[in-house]
């Protein structure tokens, strides 16, 4: 890391300890060229990339939203809160992982389908059937078809 004072290439660690309960660390630097300390701070990141809609606005990840959309999807089917909120943890994990700041909403559907799938068939294809916006009935019809090939 650079030095802010003289702008060097070469700093030292000279002490790193965890700070804010292990979130983070903190870490003391010395300049090799013109000794000056400084502190620097490192934490993961944890945002979520944004949400960039089909017709280009981006809006904040919202997990309200996608706690809503999977909670619909799993009306009146056999599975608990617990698993729908695993759910939702796998989702934004996947999410983070990209390392992405924005992310379209497709993606992020892709996500969520892949998720529902895992727990329940119904619910994945009620779901897909309203964000993929199925062309005609024949295409549902595929993906219903597909569903069942995979069972096999
Ligand atoms: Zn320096």
């Amino acid at each position: 890391m650079h030095c802010p004072f003289c702008k060097a290439n070469d700093t030292k660690v000279i002490d790193s300890r965890l700070v804010s309960e292990g979130d983070q660390v903190r870490r003391r630097r010395e300049c090799m060229s013109c000794k000056e300390r400084f502190t620097t701070f490192e934490s993961a990141e944890l945002v979520m990339p944004r949400v960039v809609k089909t017709d280009g606005t981006r809006q904040p990840f919202d997990e309200d939203k996608l706690n809503r959309g999977i909670t619909k999807a799993l009306e009146k089917r056999p599975v608990g809160i617990e698993s729908i909120e695993k759910a939702v943890h796998n989702i934004k994990y996947r999410l983070r992982q990209t390392g992405e700041r924005e992310l379209t909403s497709l993606r992020v559907g892709e996500e969520v389908m892949r998720e529902l799938r895992k727990i329940d068939e119904v619910a994945y294809v009620r779901f897909a059937s309203v964000y993929r916006s199925f062309q005609d009935i024949n295409e549902f019809k595929e993906e219903v078809d597909r569903l069942v090939q995979d069972d096999s």
